[in-house]
């Protein structure tokens, strides 16, 4: 089938533009809140406009791979999607190698991942898009020490920042204020910038300092989910590697409320992650009843792993609750020269995968409009709407998706997004031409639209023979 996914390939050209290169920038002093993976990758393409880029990190920062109390998903497994790594790359060139000379896989993402969908398996072949596993830790780990040798960008750890600092007239940011925390009094700093970006991530707390300084706060848009997961590190130690390098069991709102995912983040490795609402998740340290648990899901992988593999770190639990967007891009009266970006800005239900790509798209987005400014001014307002253009498709399947979790009747846009996925996954298991631009739309490399051509057209008669059969529901084989 001949795909009209020029779209995909301009989308992928694009974002070959790269940001302006690091240079002697002439725009003063730049601080970035937060040295998680927005925070360097907008420190990155900062530090081509900047004289200066100064990063604040309240955690004391690792020298190498390590985990923190900021950063408390990194217990969990992250896939980089196709489209997030392309940018990764253009901003950071040798970083897939980098880290796959650690151990981390470079694969198919059809051939490589054995994925359980609602109602039967995806197809096990290739679909043309690479992808690589790791751990978080790592990636963060290779992309600071790129950041710290930037010229003109100094990294500050174990600073928190704790405030707005504004013109007289509230108009403009001008700095920003905090403490440093080993300063026993923890005597307040003033850092002067000419622009301030929030990438402090879903635990920003930039409303409560507009709200201090009598401005208005953003409206915070929120889709709960009640998922929530529990991730253990294993080891494979008996010589016998899985047929698959990431192992995926989706959930759908409402009727399939179990999953999971299980990614090689080296040569033995492991981590897994168990998904499902609270009540019925087993509590961490029970690992006879997150055995049974795993036995119940439909791919076989996750219990394979657990049996046969060595655990090497606790149970980690997290509940995130869901969906949120503060719509900065609405806000009338937000000073100038203040940006916000990452997850402070816009977070996603994890399951989807969306959260890192999303950021990437947000820097090389910034890249853009750094690369046409006379200067910092009236940046903000226009990064924010233009932000706000790359999170909507994102947010919009998201949100529908999730809205399925809700007892409340939820809006026709919604209603109509939940059964349109619907109609593409009762065909994927058995339509690998399908599956394969469905993957495209997974990893963002090309727009949800290029599915509706192959929708529109009625399925081969053992197609359709397979959809009956699959009338009855996706969990009736649990
Ligand atoms: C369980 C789970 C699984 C996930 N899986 C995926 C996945 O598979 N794929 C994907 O794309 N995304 C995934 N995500 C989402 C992804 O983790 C986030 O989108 C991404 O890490 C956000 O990065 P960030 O830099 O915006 O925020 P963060 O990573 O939260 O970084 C914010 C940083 O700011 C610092 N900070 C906060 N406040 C202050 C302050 N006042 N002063 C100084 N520093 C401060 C913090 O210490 C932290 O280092 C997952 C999330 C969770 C919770």
């Amino acid at each position: 089938m001949k795909e009209r996914a020029g779209h995909g390939r301009a989308e992928h050209a694009a974002d070959r533009q790269r940001p302006p290169e690091v240079s002697h920038g002439s725009w003063g002093h730049a601080v970035v809140i937060g040295a998680g993976f927005t925070g360097l990758l907008t420190a990155r393409v900062l530090a081509g406009r900047f004289d200066r880029v100064t990063v604040l990190e309240r955690d004391e920062l690792p020298s190498g791979p390590a985990h923190r109390s900021g950063l408390p998903q990194a217990r969990h497994p992250h896939g980089l999607l196709a489209r997030g790594a392309l940018i990764v790359e253009d901003l950071f060139p040798g970083v897939r190698a980098e880290l796959a000379a650690q151990g981390a896989p470079v694969f198919d993402f059809g051939a490589g991942f054995a994925t359980r969908l609602p109602y039967g398996w995806a197809p096990r072949r290739s679909v043309g898009i690479e992808v690589q596993s790791f751990d978080l830790t790592d990636l963060e780990a290779v992309l600071r020490a790129r950041v710290r040798a930037l010229p003109g960008v100094r990294v500050r750890d174990g600073f928190v920042v704790e405030g707005l600092h504004l013109s007289a007239d509230r108009r403009r940011t001008v700095g920003v204020t905090g403490h440093h925390r080993a300063d026993p009094g923890h005597e307040p700093v003033r850092i002067e910038a000419d622009l301030v970006v929030d990438a402090a991530g879903r635990r920003s707390r930039l409303p409560g300092w507009l709200a201090a300084a009598g401005l208005p706060a953003p409206r915070r848009l929120e889709v709960p989910s009640p998922l929530v997961y529990s991730s253990r590190m294993y080891e494979l130690t008996d010589g016998q590697a899985p047929d698959w390098l990431v192992a995926f069991e989706m959930t759908l709102p409402p009727s399939v409320d179990r999953g999971g995912a299980a990614i090689t983040v080296d040569g033995t490795r492991r981590l897994i992650s168990l998904v499902a609402p609270a009540e019925e998740l087993p509590p961490p340290r029970d690992d006879e009843a997150l055995q049974r648990f795993a036995a119940t899901l439909r791919s076989p992988h996750f219990a394979e792993v657990m049996a046969r593999g060595r655990p090497v770190s606790p149970v980690y639990r997290c509940v995130v609750g869901g969906n949120h967007w503060l719509r900065y891009d609405r806000l009338r009266g937000c000073p100038d020269r203040l940006l916000v970006v990452g997850d402070a800005f816009c977070a996603f239900n994890p399951v989807y995968g969306q959260g890192l790509t999303v950021a990437a798209l947000q820097a090389r987005l910034l890249a853009r409009l750094l690369a046409t400014a006379d200067g910092p001014s009236g940046l903000a307002h226009r990064f924010q709407r233009r932000a706000a253009r790359i999170a909507l498709v994102p947010w919009l399947t998201a949100t529908a998706a999730d809205g399925g979790w809700s007892s409340e009747p939820t809006g026709r846009p919604a209603r109509m997004i939940r059964g349109f996925l619907d109609v593409v996954l009762r065909r994927l298991p058995d339509e690998p031409e399908l599956y394969a631009r469905f993957a495209r739309v997974q990893n963002m490399v090309v727009s949800p639209a290029v599915l509706l051509r192959p929708l529109l057209a009625r399925p081969g008669r053992r197609g359709r023979r397979a959809a009956r059969t699959r009338l009855s529901g996706p969990s009736r084989d649990r």
